[in-house]
């Protein structure tokens, strides 16, 4: 459930600070540090779940939850309302899917071009 050593573990248990904009019993969702796009987020479960590489079917109703709170973000948090604005929904896995924090994150992109990445 927590790894005392991982990053986002801490993060969630409020030992390392946070820009939250959003907490429900699921998931945390906090602004990136370094924001690849004028709104980037991450959407961290709660539970400490490696990377897409361990999610099985246990996980469906967990990542389902997620990925239908994310036009919500989106718009509360500066994203453009589709078709014009939009976002982006990345989850990168393992090393050589570009994963540099290995608790499973979905990251949301938006806002208005040019973005630093994509
Ligand atoms: P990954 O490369 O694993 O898909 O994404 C990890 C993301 O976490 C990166 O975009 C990075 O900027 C972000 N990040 C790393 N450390 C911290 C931190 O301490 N706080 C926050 N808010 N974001 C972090
Ligand atoms: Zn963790």
């Amino acid at each position: 459930m927590h790894d005392p050593d991982c990053l986002f573990c801490k993060i969630i248990a409020g030992q390392i600070p946070s820009s939250k904009v959003h907490e429900d019993e699921d998931m945390l969702v906090f602004k990136d540090i370094h924001p690849a796009a004028p709104v980037h987020l991450l959407m961290v479960p709660k539970r400490h779940i490696p990377s897409m590489a361990q999610v099985g079917a246990d996980d469906a109703s967990l990542l389902g939850r997620m990925l239908a709170k994310a036009p919500q973000l989106a718009l509360d948090n500066g994203c453009n309302p589709y078709p014009q604005g939009g976002f982006r929904l990345m989850v990168n896995t393992g090393e050589e899917g570009g994963q540099e924090v290995h608790h499973l994150h979905i990251h949301l992109l938006g806002g208005p071009r040019p973005w630093k990445k994509g």
